[in-house]
């Protein structure tokens, strides 16, 4: 290994440390002992720190305020330029969440995409119900008392809300204000509350941003686990918005363990890789790894993330593996009236 390969699985488990410690913890401090493996990523970095002549973090709280406040460029680290591009934070200060990016860094070198609601799914025998499971829980990323009642009357609702339920938690206290837990009015995340007062949407990419939310009670209310939320507010919205889009062009679409396979009315198909990943080179390393990489797959993710770092083509084309094409998923309009080029057999 070199070192940049070492300061690279450093930062990749410092992510998943983050990652683990949850939305309670980020806000509420830290008891000790500490986890274990935020333990083992402190004694990591503070012995690399040491090696290099910095002064390292003095504890878990100061590495969390390390992440919400030094980008990764001015990390004691040798890391590759191409992974040092944008705003290079580990933890949402505002939010006290960990960022898109500690996500996506967390993610770095798993074979499969982690994803707990395909997970659960598996184990529940139910996969060919995943995309339907998908739109619910993306409806459903907190659900209170009176809505759990009224699936009951539903057949459809009941029989989701069945295969669903044990991937809810009760709502964090984090998450609560005066009794009240709160869902965004515009992409249903919930919001989490704000120091200052008010109410901040968990989508980091939302327009609401601190629109008044939907109140609900949180005594009853039940949150869908952190994990899963992760997935639906990120990978998933992209998905549902490539699934409607295809399926209305006639296509069907069937979810596999690496992405879509979509098969078009007039015969043909073609595999897609959807991610929602900010960073080109973290996702060029995540096509590289998918075992659909030499399938000529289209790699899709939203319009915001190509418009938000102009570079993200380039870099992402010169560090990939094989010959994916890189879409945007507000291209699909166009491509998906030309069989031509979607029309991969
Ligand atoms: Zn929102």
């Amino acid at each position: 290994m070199t070192m940049a390969d070492d300061d690279i699985a450093l930062v990749h488990a410092v992510a998943l440390a983050v990652l683990e410690l949850g939305d309670e913890d980020l806000k509420t401090g830290f008891a000790m002992p500490y986890p274990d493996r935020a333990q083992s990523v402190l004694d990591r970095l503070t012995l690399t720190c040491l090696s290099r002549g910095t002064r390292p973090p003095r504890s878990l709280p100061d590495l969390v305020m390390w992440c919400g406040a030094r980008p990764l460029i001015d990390w004691p680290l040798r890391l590759p330029r191409e992974v040092l591009g944008g705003d290079g934070l580990l933890v949402d200060v505002r939010r006290s969440r960990p960022t898109g990016l500690c996500r996506e860094w967390a993610e770095d070198g798993n074979a499969v995409r982690p994803d707990p609601i395909r997970d659960h799914l598996e184990k529940a025998a139910a996969p060919d119900r995943h995309l339907a499971c998908r739109e619910f829980l993306a409806e459903y990323q907190i659900v209170s008392d009176d809505e759990v009642t009224a699936f009951a009357g539903d057949r459809a609702a009941r029989r989701t809300w069945r295969l669903v339920r044990d991937l809810y938690r009760p709502v964090p206290l984090a998450l609560v204000r005066r009794g009240q837990a709160a869902r965004c009015t515009v992409c249903r995340a919930l919001s989490a509350p704000l120091a200052s007062g008010g109410w901040l949407c968990e989508w980091e990419a939302c327009p609401a941003g601190e629109q008044l939310p939907e109140l609900l009670s949180a005594t009853g209310s039940l949150v869908l686990a952190e994990a899963a939320r992760r997935v639906i507010s990120g990978v998933a919205r992209v998905e549902q918005a490539v699934v409607g889009l295809v399926r209305s062009h006639g296509a069907a679409v069937t979810r596999e363990v690496e992405g879509l396979r979509i098969d078009w009315p007039e015969g043909g198909h073609r595999f897609v890789l959807v991610f929602d990943h900010g960073d080109p080179a973290l996702l060029a390393r995540a096509v590289g790894r998918s075992a659909w990489r030499d399938r000529n797959p289209l790699v899709i993710v939203p319009a915001e993330r190509l418009r938000a770092r102009p570079d993200y083509r380039a870099v992402f084309g010169r560090l990939v593996v094989g010959a994916p094409t890189l879409v945007a998923d507000a291209e699909l309009v166009d491509l998906a009236g030309g069989s031509a080029t979607w029309g991969e057999v």
